[in-house]
């Protein structure tokens, strides 16, 4: 399980190595996502809080990376955290996730990515409930969820 102090050990030193990368031009993401998909993974927007898809929603399923479509969290691990966005305790796996410190709007965050092709997810917070005490705080627009009963997740997605 990964905590703060793990959180912080990543941002400072070096990131867990992805499973796999992915990486294109800009001009072909924005060919790829949606409007609203570029401008949360690539250009780093945040989302309206509450009026987005996954804010209130506890369907079982995998997230995966709107980019990539990398799994990135599990139902399982999400929760109520009254912030207006879809809120998780743990990533699917370790190296699932990039941490930087992000330093913009005056503030000293840590910034959470998508490992394998660098979308920007949102960020993680160390107020999250107990053991892990971490919060992390996801655009949905950043995310697709893919239904529990689909054992191939990838295939099985657009039905
Ligand atoms: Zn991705």
């Amino acid at each position: 399980m990964l905590r703060w102090s793990d959180v912080l050990r990543y941002a400072t030193y070096s990131n867990p190595e992805p499973v796999r990368r992915v990486e294109q031009t800009e001009e072909t993401w924005a060919q790829q996502l949606t409007p609203a998909q570029f401008q949360v993974l690539r250009q780093k927007a945040t989302e309206s809080p509450y009026r987005n898809a996954y804010c209130r929603s506890y369907e079982p399923g995998a997230y995966v990376c709107a980019g990539c479509a990398s799994p990135l969290f599990d139902s399982s691990t999400k929760y109520h955290a009254i912030s207006g966005w879809p809120s998780f305790t743990q990533p699917q796996t370790k190296s699932a996730i990039r941490y930087t410190f992000d330093e913009s709007h005056h503030m000293r965050r840590v910034e959470v990515s998508c490992n394998v092709c660098g979308g920007h997810l949102g960020h993680v917070f160390p107020d999250g409930p107990e053991p892990s005490g971490l919060r992390y705080c996801i655009n949905s627009e950043s995310m697709r969820r893919i239904a529990a009963q689909h054992s191939e997740p990838l295939s099985a997605a657009s039905h």
